[in-house]
């Protein structure tokens, strides 16, 4: 329901979590983050309020520079731990809004070809089509764009890649999704009110929009692949 991914230079738990406190008001059921640590993707959930989310992240902390993190109104899957976001598939942890329409015949060719699954979500065939790609061969950015182009139904998405440490992947179609432009660090969230703590500097993504983030650079890319520019506007300071 609610999104933000921060490829920073500092810790970046805390402020997930801040983030996610701005997104309460949409609703929500579960939450979690995920960050990279030491070359690896680490998650953290919890069912319930950002307050269980916090008692987790007191007993396991989270030292991460660039994350990801969801609260979710569970669509397809119940409301429990192993459902919430953020879902991960060999290198690959991502967040989603939205609903992927044809997620069960996806689901039964990836469990053909020998993919296991670990929860009841829509969201989690998206992370493991994206490790498919990238287990031929493909680039983060292609393996990313072949699997939009496998999807139906509404998304946005925040993607962290092992191995990637200074990446996140995002992607909007038929739900809001925004890059927050910062000194050093950019941001992804699912409305201005996401960012609005760390940045006042907004991008709102078109329709069909994918874009790739660095700690210093966003390259956004239309539905057909085409890089493009959108303008960046300045809103009013929530921090
Ligand atoms: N359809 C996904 C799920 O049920 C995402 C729901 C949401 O937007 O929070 O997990």
């Amino acid at each position: 329901c609610g999104i933000i991914g921060i490829v920073g230079k500092q810790p970046v738990a805390d402020r997930l979590i801040e983030s996610l406190k701005r997104l309460e008001y949409r609703g929500y059921d579960s939450a979690g983050i995920a960050g990279v640590v030491d070359g690896k993707v680490q998650r953290r959930r919890a069912q319930g309020k950002i307050k269980a989310l916090e008692a987790v992240l007191a007993d396991e902390p989270l030292n991460a520079a660039t994350g990801i993190g969801h609260t979710r109104w569970a669509t397809h899957g119940a409301p429990n731990v192993k459902n919430a976001h953020p879902h991960a598939a060999g290198r690959v942890t991502l967040v989603h809004n939205g609903i992927i329409e044809n997620f069960a015949e996806l689901k039964a060719e990836l469990i053909a070809a020998g993919r296991v699954f670990e929860s009841d979500t829509d969201t989690e065939v998206i992370a493991q089509l994206i490790d498919a790609e990238l287990a031929t061969g493909l680039a983060p950015l292609e393996a990313f764009k072949a699997t939009l182009d496998r999807l139906t139904g509404a998304y946005a998405l925040a993607v962290l890649i092992e191995g990637e440490e200074n990446l996140i992947l995002g992607a909007r179609r038929g739900s809001p999704l925004v890059v927050g432009e910062g000194q050093g660090e950019m941001f992804l969230g699912s409305d201005a009110l996401a960012v609005g703590p760390f940045t006042n500097r907004v991008i709102y993504l078109d329709e069909g929009d994918y874009v790739a983030l660095d700690h210093d650079s966003h390259r956004i890319f239309d539905v057909s692949g085409t890089p493009v520019t959108r303008p960046v506007r300045v809103v009013p300071t929530s921090a």
